[in-house]
């Protein structure tokens, strides 16, 4: 299975793919921790994407279709994955079209996860994560148990993303409003689009997007189709 979740910064999409995969047997590709990664290390493409992450304004088309292109190829990816944060632009969407057609695949679902602007600010700037294991967490929502110290790994450091303060998560929501909710469209006309509630918590989320994978027996069937 081909997904891909589609929605502004902050609507869980991480979250939502990382329990996917949990419960199937798919990879998830995120565009953001690739370039983050890509920024730490240092290399040619870390080096011009970093500035322009900081200001939370979208990466070059080129750069991110190369960067998924490659992923495609690497071994894991064949079973199915899960892509969280690409396509983000009609011309990635195209060329992530085109990609499959030659890899001899296409696009299953694309789920598009709704939330508010304002509630997603304060999901947002909330955010921190355990330096060690990755453990997400949210100031006020979520904290470690023992203050402190990581419920999972009992690491004692914390890291929270240079792009989360109020400033960059508004430019972030703006390049969404402008370049990406257009794919809205795009994959409805495609008929591959299901919309779920963002807003809602994390297991009724996991819920709905289950449920628009694999919709109960005869939910789509015409009324009076055999079988
Ligand atoms: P994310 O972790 O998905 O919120 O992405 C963090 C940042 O990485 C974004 O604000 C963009 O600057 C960049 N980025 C991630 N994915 C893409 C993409 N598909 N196209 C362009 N820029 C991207």
């Amino acid at each position: 299975m081909i997904l891909v979740l589609l929605g502004p910064p902050g609507a869980g999409k991480g979250t939502q793919a990382n329990l996917l995969t949990k419960q199937r047997s798919l990879v998830q590709l995120s565009t953001g921790d690739m370039l983050r990664a890509a920024v730490a290390a240092g290399t040619a493409l870390g080096r011009k994407a970093g500035a322009i992450m900081e200001r939370g304004e979208l990466v070059p088309d080129d750069l991110v279709i190369g960067l998924i292109a490659e992923r495609l190829d690497q071994g894991d990816a064949g079973q199915g994955y899960i892509l969280d944060g690409f396509p983000r632009t009609i011309a990635q969407a195209e060329a992530l079209d085109r990609l499959l057609v030659e890899r001899g695949k296409q696009l299953d679902r694309v789920i598009e996860m709704k939330v508010d602007d304002d509630a997603l600010v304060e999901r947002i700037t909330g955010r921190f994560a355990c330096a060690h294991c990755g453990e997400g967490y949210h100031d006020p929502y979520k904290m470690p148990k023992v203050p402190g110290v990581c419920d999972r790994c009992g690491g004692t450091n914390f890291v929270r993303r240079k792009d989360d303060t109020e400033e960059v998560v508004r430019a972030r929501l703006k390049a969404y409003h402008a370049q990406t909710e257009p794919l809205i469209g795009y994959y409805k006309a495609q008929g591959k689009l299901r919309g779920v509630d963002g807003m809602a918590d994390i297991a009724l989320v996991q819920k709905a997007i289950n449920q628009a994978l694999d919709p109960p027996e005869g939910a789509h069937k015409p009324p009076n189709s055999p079988g």
